[in-house]
């Protein structure tokens, strides 16, 4: 087969005590999946997981040991953290039951949700797709997979973010308004899964801006962290 130009690579994430990489399918993003976030966000109570996604080619991947380096995007005055648990999918499949779901995980990441919220607001204000606001270049930075069996328990995790070294966000997975397990049940029922998909899983209260030169320390316990500089 011949190609009119060379096709794009394929993107993948290093994991931890392998040198096989995890190539990466599509980006899942759940929306308001903490409580406190929800709030902050200006929304209450419980509603059914919403999704949105973002190009693969977004991810910053950051080696292990590495500080990646984000570039601040084109177009917004507000650019914003969402720290969150990743979930990689090793095994696909439509309508997965919530018990069934641990099955279809490889492992676990530290991600950040890099958002122009300025964007998103207009967005929402309009009744517009999130896109400009969710799904630019770079705009997902991802730390090494941690395989599942050497990830502790995940779903009781703390998980946090400081920039600078100071604290912005501390929460923890036992707090997602959708478990992992009930995410990958609702997901799974709207697009088939494949091997390769990442699930950002949402991000808990304490979300704020960031600016050229800060330094982001993502965290969640038993994961491999993530350090990223914006540029
Ligand atoms: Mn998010």
């Amino acid at each position: 087969m011949s190609f009119l130009f060379p096709p794009t690579p394929t993107v993948s994430v290093p994991v931890l005590g392998q040198t096989s990489r995890f190539p990466v399918h599509r980006i899942y993003c759940v929306g308001r999946n903490y409580e406190e976030h929800a709030k902050e966000m200006g929304f209450t109570g419980r509603e059914p997981p919403f999704f949105f996604l973002k190009p693969a080619d977004s991810l910053v991947v950051v080696e292990a040991g590495q500080t990646g380096s984000m570039p601040y995007p084109s177009l917004t005055q507000n650019l914003h953290h969402e720290i969150e648990l990743v979930v990689a999918i090793g095994k696909g499949g439509r309508n997965i039951r919530a018990a069934d779901a641990a099955e279809h995980i490889y492992g676990y990441a530290v991600g950040l949700d890099m958002t122009r919220r300025d964007l998103q607001n207009e967005m929402k204000k309009q009744g517009r797709p999130w896109c400009i606001g969710k799904a630019f270049d770079h705009s997902a930075p991802i730390g090494p997979i941690t395989p599942k069996a050497q990830a502790g328990d995940v779903n009781h995790a703390e998980i946090s973010l400081q920039v600078n070294g100071a604290d912005r966000q501390r929460s923890n997975v036992a707090k997602l308004i959708w478990s992992v397990a009930e995410t990958i049940e609702h997901l799974s029922a709207a697009w088939e899964l494949q091997p390769g998909d990442l699930i950002y899983t949402g991000t808990p209260e304490g979300v704020a801006a960031v600016v050229a030169g800060d330094t982001l320390v993502g965290q969640v316990a038993g994961l491999v962290s993530l350090q990223v500089q914006i540029r």
